[in-house]
């Protein structure tokens, strides 16, 4: 049964309570560039507060039993399923990205809150004698701050909210500035499972995050976003020796062999390529086409990415919605004229037309030079570097010479092949035959300056949690 929300009036959520700020702001539609619902303005006094909630939270909900939080999880997950459709539309309206793909985003954040709530926190008998036992034990930290991104506001949030209260602590999840209106919903929402400041939202602009980092009373960070922000988090929370979970940027390489079915493999690696409109950390950013096959391949991945409708998330059948913001459109362009001023090649799209809302078409470019910015920077923008190779050592170097390493692929028939050269990857993630496959059990971060930790999987869990180790003396 569909959960009583009223999705046309937002606040921020301090205690349980929705509660208002004198001023407030709104992002837009991206498809229409039309104002979206006012959110609340928070300031350092609503900070304080929810900093002050969730401590208060804390001295209770640390000691509940994981029983109980995983009956309060699993609660909430049949609240977020029941009303999937409305946060869907929302999540439409606010970020852009087509209905089909806000519905997989809900339907992974519920299904994922139950894998998580599943897991066993382990307590680690290391040593047992007649005369002592060593125990090695998880304990919660206490508040965490959950900083998200605008490209996946509802995963993102969730999966840390998930992550933070299932270990017992209380958390506070700021949005992106971009995407407040399904996070501040989604916290209305698990008011209705959890105790006052166990889960707060705060929706803010520029100013709140960096608050947020130098706050004394909050404990530990969980911040996905970019890699400069991502080296601001940490200097701000080396202040006070926060924990800092980092899941930051990539420029994710795919090598393509010369024994693949290239019908078979050009629809995975182009919706892998465009999904979101190449708005996903972990999209395939630089492709590495073997030379043999190159001049196939690339002709039947153009044709097939061409399919593509490009539309507002709404319209039936659209796979690239707008992009995001408008920063995220300026950027894409200042990217784009690299076509016309390093004489690229784009064998589809390559120029962006002003429209109402940010759409680009995917474009593609043939085998631009390695040092072209196209190739060095993530884009997150549908625009994708095809490139030739023909030396196992050297396609290897290629993909690994970045400071990045989130994601990479290796797409082969000959699975000892592709295992050789898979192992040689620098990548938190390395996938054969695929790309940007996720689970809740298995860690994901990134090596490099993609990130510090991980989240998700037991790994990931754990790092919402002290290691406490016990010395248990049987005579005094
Ligand atoms: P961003 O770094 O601009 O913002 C991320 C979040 O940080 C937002 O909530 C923002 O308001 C907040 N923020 C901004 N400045 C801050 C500061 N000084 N202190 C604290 N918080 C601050 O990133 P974005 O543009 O929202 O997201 C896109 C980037 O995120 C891309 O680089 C993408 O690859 C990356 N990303 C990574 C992952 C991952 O899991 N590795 C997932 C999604 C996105």
């Amino acid at each position: 049964m569909a959960v009583n929300l009223d999705f046309t009036i937002y606040h921020n959520i301090i205690n349980n309570e929705l509660s208002s700020t004198s001023s407030t702001r709104h992002s837009i539609n991206p498809a229409t560039q039309k104002p979206n619902p006012e959110v609340p303005l928070s300031t350092q006094h609503d900070l304080d507060r929810a900093v002050k909630a969730a401590r208060d939270a804390f001295d209770h909900w640390s000691k509940t039993s994981f029983a109980e939080r995983r009956a309060a999880l699993n609660g909430y997950a049949d609240a977020i399923e029941a009303s999937a459709d409305n946060f869907a539309k929302l999540l439409t309206m606010e970020q852009g990205k087509p209905l089909a793909q806000s519905a997989t985003e809900l339907g992974m954040a519920s299904s994922w809150i139950r894998v998580i709530s599943g897991f066993e926190i382990p307590r680690n008998i290391i040593d047992e004698t007649e005369n002592r036992t060593i125990i090695q034990r998880y304990t919660p930290i206490g508040v965490a701050a959950a900083i998200v991104p605008w490209n996946f506001p509802v995963l993102l949030a969730i999966g840390k909210i998930t992550q933070a209260v299932y270990a017992g602590n209380s958390v506070i999840v700021k949005p992106s500035p971009f995407t407040p209106y399904c996070d501040l919903k989604l916290v209305e929402l698990a008011t209705r499972f959890f105790p006052p400041g166990v889960v707060q939202c705060l929706s803010g602009d520029d100013s709140l995050g960096p608050m947020i980092t130098e706050h004394p009373g909050i404990d530990k960070v969980s911040f996905t976003g970019s890699i400069l922000t991502g080296k601001r988090v940490m200097t701000s929370c080396a202040k006070t020796l926060k924990r800092v979970t980092l899941e930051l940027g990539g420029n994710d390489p795919a090598i393509i062999c010369d024994d693949v079915d290239i019908d078979a493999v050009i629809p995975k690696v182009g919706i892998l390529s465009y999904l979101c409109s190449a708005q996903i950390c972990m999209m395939i950013k630089r492709l590495y086409v073997h030379e043999s096959i190159y001049d196939t391949f690339l002709q039947k991945l153009v044709d097939f990415v061409k399919t593509f409708k490009v539309g507002e998330g709404t319209e039936a059948d659209v796979f690239v919605g707008p992009v995001q913001n408008k920063m995220q459109f300026e950027k894409a362009k200042d990217l784009f004229q690299t076509i016309t001023t390093d004489k690229l090649k784009a064998v589809l799209g390559g120029d962006i037309q002003d429209s109402a809302g940010y759409f680009i078409h995917p474009t593609i470019i043939d085998n631009p030079p390695e040092d072209s910015r196209v190739v060095q920077e993530e884009p997150f923008a549908p625009i994708l570097p095809v490139l030739k190779w023909s030396d196992e050592k050297d396609v290897i170097e290629r993909a690994n010479a970045l400071d990045t390493g989130l994601g990479s692929s290796v797409w082969s028939k000959d699975l000892d092949r592709a295992q050789r050269i898979a192992d040689q990857l620098q990548s938190g993630s390395v996938w054969v035959n695929s790309h940007f496959e996720v689970a809740p059990n298995a860690p994901f971060g990134g090596h490099k300056q993609s990130g510090m930790g991980v989240e998700w999987g037991l790994t990931g869990l754990l790092a919402y949690c002290n290691s406490q180790t016990q010395w248990l003396n049987k005579s005094p």
